[in-house]
């Protein structure tokens, strides 16, 4: 079976990982994959304290983008790396991010935009790890519905930004464990992203370690896929792997769960332009 290649994948340069570079390479020339996407978090430095050390600090760019380039030239023989960052968006420091990019952006292949925070009040609420809700939004679904809503809604920010090449983890917000009693409003929500992703230039991620996690399943959810298919948004696979033997996690039922539901091609992205390569 044609088995795509993986467009998210971390290492112990994001701090939170485990595994140097070269060694995310080598599974994924294991695997037989034609391509291996190193999108390592770019520096949170930009957000609250909090988050700094889910990311490699600024200093550690130049050597982070030189090793990645040495590894891309000497693998070239056997797979096609792809140097890349998965960037937060967060609304208030956008275009200080952009700024932050810009002299990165043509040495790299993609960006996938992802959130991770919430703004919530004066602060951040972190919606990819543990965290206590306050009291305020756990003691009713109310709470709960809000912070879905305003998720969608700076999702929706960030598709319309057009910035990003890779809409990352697009449902992570369900991680949290949030149940509605208003399924309708937070789909129309979701409709309003997928609306503006098929007017943009953007691929979307299907991230398989949602599969890894206490959610059992996809990022994003089977419907959500479904509908993403119908409207021919361009899709690529990701494992966010944080270790080397997840790189090409559960790519093989994914391909063909996404086969029987019509995907005839998923995208190649190098120097941030979109091809289609044919799902045999
Ligand atoms: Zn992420
Ligand atoms: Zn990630």
């Amino acid at each position: 079976m044609f088995l795509p290649g993986d467009y998210h994948t971390h290492s112990f340069r994001c701090n939170h990982a485990d595994g140097h570079l070269m060694e995310y390479i080598r599974v994924a020339i294991s695997l037989g994959l034609p391509e291996i996407g190193l999108s390592g978090h770019f520096p949170m430095c930009l957000l609250p304290p909090q988050f700094h050390r889910y990311a490699m600090d600024i200093s550690e760019l130049p050597n982070y983008l030189s090793t990645a380039k040495e590894l891309q030239e000497n693998f070239k023989s056997k797979i096609q790396t792809m140097v890349a960052f998965e960037v937060d968006f967060h609304k208030p420091i956008f275009s200080q991010y952009k700024q932050a990019l810009k002299p990165y952006l043509s040495d790299l292949d993609y960006l996938i935009g992802s959130i991770h925070g919430l703004k919530w009040k004066d602060h951040i609420i972190p919606i990819d790890s543990s965290f206590t809700l306050p009291d305020e939004l756990s003691r009713k679904n109310n709470g709960k519905d809000t912070l879905q809503l305003s998720y969608y809604s700076d999702l929706l920010e960030l598709v319309r930004s057009n910035f990003y090449d890779i809409l990352g983890h697009f449902d992570v917000i369900k991680k949290l464990g949030f149940t509605t009693d208003n399924e309708e409003r937070i789909w129309e929500s979701i409709l309003r992203v997928l609306d503006a992703l098929e007017t943009s230039n953007m691929a979307v991620e299907i991230n398989t370690s949602g599969l890894r996690k206490s959610e059992k399943e996809l990022y994003p959810n089977k419907r959500i896929i479904k509908e993403l298919i119908e409207r021919k948004i361009p899709l690529v696979i990701g494992s966010d792997a944080h270790r080397p033997a997840d790189v090409g996690y559960a790519f093989e039922p994914t391909v063909h769960f996404l086969k029987k539901n019509g995907l005839k091609s998923v995208s190649k992205i190098a120097s941030h332009e979109r091809v289609q390569v044919p799902l045999n």
